[in-house]
């Protein structure tokens, strides 16, 4: 039998991509900051609805149409329903807003240093894009998306820089791209501050994409939702329903309503994270560590005499997972998700101990 590899014919109608890379998830117990995953559980209604769940209701369809979850995070956002679209994960609700929203012959624009999966959106389906670069203290230079696009995307905060910008710097991206769809990734907003979710009534252009992921503590799950004006999600659900009718599932339509009811538990634990990150801060900088002020849950730092692949890897071999890229400017920086005050504190005890062991060995080795 041929291979297909020796197959012209075969292969220059292949569609190649160069996939996003998830950060690693090891089956084993490891203390686990490197995919911004939250350290708590899910709120209490969860756990209860998974387990008065009636299997019987899993021999059909879902809800097409998720109204459940779609009304909850209505009431939740004070908008109407025809303003909300749910997906599985905010990972798919980007895709399918790439596909529906991005259709021009001009450049998309994102930043240089940014969530990895636009690239490979824009790559996927052909959508010419530029990459304007970040400033040399890694922020968003607004005035860069002032030029004639196809349309825009960031995340605020950024990621993995963890750095927030104030409203009024999303509504200058705004005023400046009234002919252009302008899409605010907002996975770490509730970490952060203000949502551009106030700007929704103003800008029809606006869509503001979200996710259980991060601070519903829902990664498991994979629920993401968009909210925007009424005609934008018109086009996001045709769209939706020519690629796949049925892209929530029961148990997800379930869990996620009951999560978004409980806005106390959601309080407090997003509070808890943020303590954690504060205290985690003053240690990294007792540590000598750099970094850019963090408003999301996860910190990205560099150490300035310690090369961020060796300390990724030590780290490693004492079962404490981070993320490092080993790519042009982030190269020496570590992004460390914010776990539990206890995974925070082993965390530092193994930085101090790697610190202050390699500086020891490396006195011996000075001449
Ligand atoms: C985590 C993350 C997402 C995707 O989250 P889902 O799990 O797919 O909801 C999207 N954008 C950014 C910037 C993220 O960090």
């Amino acid at each position: 039998m041929r291979s297909v590899e020796t197959n012209p014919g075969i292969i220059k109608n292949i569609r190649k991509v160069d996939p996003y890379v998830p950060g690693e998830q090891p089956q084993r117990k490891v203390i686990k900051l490197n995919t911004n995953e939250n350290p708590y559980p899910p709120a209490p209604g969860v756990e209860r609805a998974l387990r008065e769940m009636d299997t019987d209701r899993l021999r059909l369809y879902p809800d097409p149409s998720a109204n459940d979850l779609v009304s909850a995070l209505a009431e939740h956002y004070g908008v109407g329903r025809d303003q909300v679209f749910v997906g599985v994960g905010s990972d798919d609700v980007l895709s399918m807003c790439f596909l529906t929203f991005f259709n021009s012959e001009k450049p998309i624009l994102f930043p240089d240093i940014t969530y990895s999966f636009y690239k490979v959106w824009a790559e996927l389906y052909r959508i010419p894009y530029e990459c304007p670069k970040l400033d040399e203290n890694f922020r968003i230079v607004k005035e860069d998306y002032y030029r004639e696009n196809g349309g825009v995307i960031f995340p605020n905060p950024n990621a993995p820089t963890a750095i927030y910008e104030e409203l009024g710097f999303v509504e200058d991206i705004l005023i400046h791209n009234p002919d252009a769809v302008v899409i605010v990734d907002e996975a770490y907003i509730d970490f952060a501050g203000k949502s551009a979710l106030e700007l929704i009534g103003r800008y029809s252009n606006l869509i503001v994409v979200q996710t259980f992921s991060k601070a519903r503590s829902m990664a498991g799950m994979r629920i993401g939702y968009a909210i925007s004006s009424p005609a934008l999600i018109r086009y996001l659900n045709d769209v939706k329903y020519s690629f796949n009718s049925y892209t929530m599932n029961q148990t997800s339509i379930v869990c996620g309503t009951e999560a978004v009811k409980d806005r106390a538990y959601f309080e407090k634990t997003t509070k808890k994270i943020v303590e954690t990150r504060e205290w985690a801060k003053e240690e990294l900088r007792r540590l000598e560590f750099e970094f850019p002020d963090s408003r999301a849950n996860f910190i990205f730092a560099r150490h300035p005499r310690y090369d961020a692949g060796e300390l990724f890897e030590a780290l490693k071999k004492q079962d404490i997972y981070v993320r490092h890229w080993d790519s042009e400017r982030i190269r020496q920086y570590l992004r460390i998700t914010v776990g539990t005050r206890e995974e925070m504190e082993a965390l530092f005890a193994a930085l101090r101990a790697y610190l202050c062991y390699t500086k020891n060995s490396r006195r011996e080795f000075r001449r």
